[in-house]
């Protein structure tokens, strides 16, 4: 059996006004060659400055990933040479990043993933090409990045993916990034080994050019089959940086590794030292609100919800804003969540946190069944009406009275329309028991209690049999 050790690089791009060195403008869409100045094309003698607002969205995914942030940071030069990169080096951080030592929880994989260290560095300007053509958008050099480095700790595709979902959330929410994998805001590489149970690792590829998830978890899984066919086979695997091809879905060769020696990193000499004090950090962990991740785990622990429950309403701020609310109002959390659930995948207007609590009350006790509470709460959210007065006005109260029930039966079951149904059930198809509840319950303006009224009906028609 082998084993596929997995660690990621993911790169993230920070929402900020300008880029990492200069003051031009970090916008995603404009018209190419647009937004450059002679520092961020990399023009001779151009001196760079570190944009200090890059640092707040920067602290931020430290802390989010429980990293330690040094009080110290400087930039270092990753030289090497492509048309994407006009200064003839990358300004990233080799020797002293800015955060290190964090963590990250997987609580449906029920796994920690340690991360290594975040570091900022400037992007390179984006290669498009065209009917044999290569065009080069200046735009995206110099904007800021920062690099997740985690530990090789991932065994599945599927420890990545919530990984990668927790990360972009919880990201998003704390107004890091825009998130968008398919704009390339947010990269992961994929480092990637095989093994067998208890050898040392492998030897590692490099996977790059995956454009959303399910990219992700489809070339985890084709390059640790190829691996392992190489294996198997008897050979070896050789350090290598892939590329995931989207259209036929396999890894490719894109070149054969260069160690990190051929770069030739040293200090920036043009960028000093950067001070964050202990009391910036707190200013910046101050600012972040509570992420899509924690609101999850303290609705499942402190309501009881199921996981998948408390993803769906914490999905959007608002739901969750109102669900917490009403719970706490009523006290009836699994009622509201059901009733909120079913509202959202039928209304995009929310009820008012008042209403839903006063619904799920009505229904656990009784009063109104779990179908009358969805029309009554689609409607009071539309009106803004008082879910007791709904109830009192039109008299929207569960039938449970046998005799009110037995007269629907009855003249359903003397209803012409009916009379197919009706002898189709009595030749032994059961089916039509279902339709004829529901003309029932359509008798009674949904109102009837389900249970009776299926009772009353099939004693009628089994005693008309037995007659
Ligand atoms: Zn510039």
């Amino acid at each position: 059996m082998y084993e596929t050790v997995i660690g990621l690089e993911v790169h993230v791009e920070l929402k900020t006004d300008g880029k990492l060195f200069c003051k031009c403008k970090n916008r995603f869409g404009d018209p190419i060659n647009t937004n450059c100045c002679e520092i961020c094309t990399g023009l001779p003698g151009a001196i760079p400055v570190f944009n200090e607002e890059c640092l707040i969205p920067a602290v931020k995914t430290g802390l989010i990933l429980n990293c330690k942030i040094s009080e110290k940071t400087r930039f270092d030069r990753k030289n090497y040479f492509y048309p994407d990169l006009p200064k003839g080096y990358q300004i990233s951080q080799l020797y002293e990043p800015f955060a290190t030592d964090g963590h990250i929880d997987l609580p449906r994989s029920g796994k920690t993933i340690r991360i290594r260290e975040v570091h900022m560095e400037d992007d390179a300007a984006k290669l498009m090409y065209e009917n044999g053509r290569t065009v080069v958008d200046y735009n995206r050099c110099g904007v800021p990045l920062v690099e997740i480095v985690t530990m090789p700790d991932f065994r599945t595709a599927d420890e990545v993916t919530e990984f990668m979902e927790i990360l972009r959330k919880d990201l998003r929410a704390a107004g890091v990034t825009d998130g968008r994998l398919e704009q390339g805001s947010m990269r992961a590489d994929i480092n990637l080994s095989v093994r067998k149970e208890g050898e040392d690792f492998g030897t590692r590829t490099e996977t790059k050019n995956m454009a959303s998830f399910k990219a992700i978890a489809k070339a985890i899984e084709e390059e640790t089959r190829r691996q392992i066919l190489i294996l198997e086979k008897g050979g070896q695997v050789i350090q290598q940086t892939m590329r995931f091809d989207e259209e036929t879905l396999k890894t490719e060769v894109m070149r054969t590794k260069e160690n990190s020696d051929d770069y030739k990193y040293f200090p920036d000499p043009d960028l000093p030292y950067i001070t964050v004090s202990e009391e910036f950090s707190r200013k910046i962990r101050d600012m972040i609100p509570e992420l899509p991740s924690q609101k999850e785990r303290r609705f499942s622990e402190e309501f009881g919800l199921r996981d998948e429950d408390a993803k769906v309403i914490c999905r959007s701020d608002d739901v969750a804003d109102v669900f917490e609310k009403a719970a706490k109002m009523s006290g009836l959390n699994e009622a509201t969540a059901s009733l909120l659930l079913t509202h959202i995948a039928s209304s995009e207007k929310l009820p008012a946190p008042e209403a839903l609590s006063k619904t799920a009350v009505l229904m656990a006790g009784g009063k109104i069944s779990a179908g009358m509470a969805k029309t009554l709460l689609l409607d009071v959210s539309e009106t803004g009406e008082d879910p007791d007065e709904y109830v009192e006005k039109r008299g929207f109260v569960r039938i449970t009275d046998d005799g009110l029930i037995a007269d629907a039966v009855d003249k359903v079951l003397a209803d012409g329309d009916n009379a197919k149904a009706v002898s189709d059930f009595k030749a032994g198809k059961d089916k039509v028991l279902g339709f004829l509840v529901g003309k029932v319950m359509r008798e009674l303006k949904g109102k009837g209690d389900a249970g009776k009224v299926r009772t009353i009906l099939l004693n009628k028609l089994v005693g008309d049999i037995d007659g």
